[in-house]
């Protein structure tokens, strides 16, 4: 049982962002996945949940046995698979609730409206997120850290077999960062969830002790190692990789040794 993701090669606007990306997530472990601004952290995340736009030249991403590339997204969250985007984005006119009701109804789960609306609840109590969100459409007008709250209170809810983690601590203060990484560690050992964790910084695992780490530069993970390397990482930053870390350029005119580059979409979105 794991999420297995195999030698991926993926494109953007011709531009080859991922250059045969292999790693393992066992079911009941969490891996976490660090490096650079622009290595190419969101671009998997994205492609593992089946975002249009990125373009799969090679590689398989298998789900306990079901290969998921080329299926809509909707399939691959009826197979077992959760994404905390990064951005969690507006949908104005669907509320959350609704949300979680037609997600339990594509699965074919039986849940009665009274269920859902304990679950919800118990959920949102423990991260402390306003319950009356839920009525309202998705995250619209809400802060950015009231958008994690909301992620990790429907992954909850939802109980995924594999959750990816895209910078689930950007834009949580302290106090909701221990909340929100505590339920998703508690998930860990409640239903053996398995993590792929995406972060820059050590503090998502103070809750949440990762199992592994792996480091991604310039489209491929470049280092491996336990926990420990988290901690190294947090103190010696990406430095030591740069050179592997060279923003992926046209496919056809690739060059080595050029500067890493930013999304900059963080200081955009004030997250
Ligand atoms: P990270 O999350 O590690 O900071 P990303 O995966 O967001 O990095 O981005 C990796 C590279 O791919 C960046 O150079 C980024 O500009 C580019 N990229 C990602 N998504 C798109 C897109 N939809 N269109 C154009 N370029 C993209
Ligand atoms: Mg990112």
């Amino acid at each position: 049982m794991s999420l297995s993701i195999r030698d991926l090669r993926v494109e953007v606007e011709g531009r080859e962002i991922l250059r045969g990306l292999s790693l393992d997530v066992p079911a009941g472990e969490v891996h976490a996945v660090m490096g650079p601004n622009g290595s190419g952290k969101s671009t998997l995340s994205h492609v593992l949940m089946g975002r249009p736009g990125y373009v799969v030249t090679g590689g398989s991403v298998n789900l306990d046995g079901v290969e998921l590339l080329g299926r809509p997204t909707w399939e691959r969250a009826q197979a077992g698979l959760f994404l905390a985007m990064q951005y969690p984005i507006e949908v104005p006119g669907v509320s959350i609730v609704a949300t979680l009701r037609e997600a339990f109804a594509a699965r074919g789960v039986e849940l009665s409206d009274s269920e859902l609306a304990a679950r919800l609840d118990t959920e949102a109590d423990e991260i402390g997120f306003d319950r009356r969100f839920a009525d309202r459409a998705m995250n619209v007008d809400l802060s950015g850290g009231e958008r994690k709250r909301n992620e990790t209170m429907q992954l909850a809810v939802l109980r995924p077999r594999y959750a990816v983690l895209d910078e689930l601590d950007s834009g949580l203060d302290v106090d909701a960062l221990r909340l929100v990484s505590a339920r998703i560690a508690r998930a860990v050992v409640e239903w053996g969830m398995g993590v792929l964790a995406i972060t820059h910084y050590q503090r998502l695992f103070t809750e949440l002790a990762p199992t592994r780490v792996h480091v991604l530069a310039g489209g491929t993970i470049v280092d491996e190692g336990g926990p420990e390397l988290a901690e190294e990482l947090e103190r010696s930053g990406y430095a030591a990789y740069a050179a592997a870390a060279a923003p992926p350029t046209a496919v056809s005119v690739r060059r080595a040794g050029a500067v890493p580059g930013s999304s900059g979409i963080d200081d955009l979105l004030g997250l």
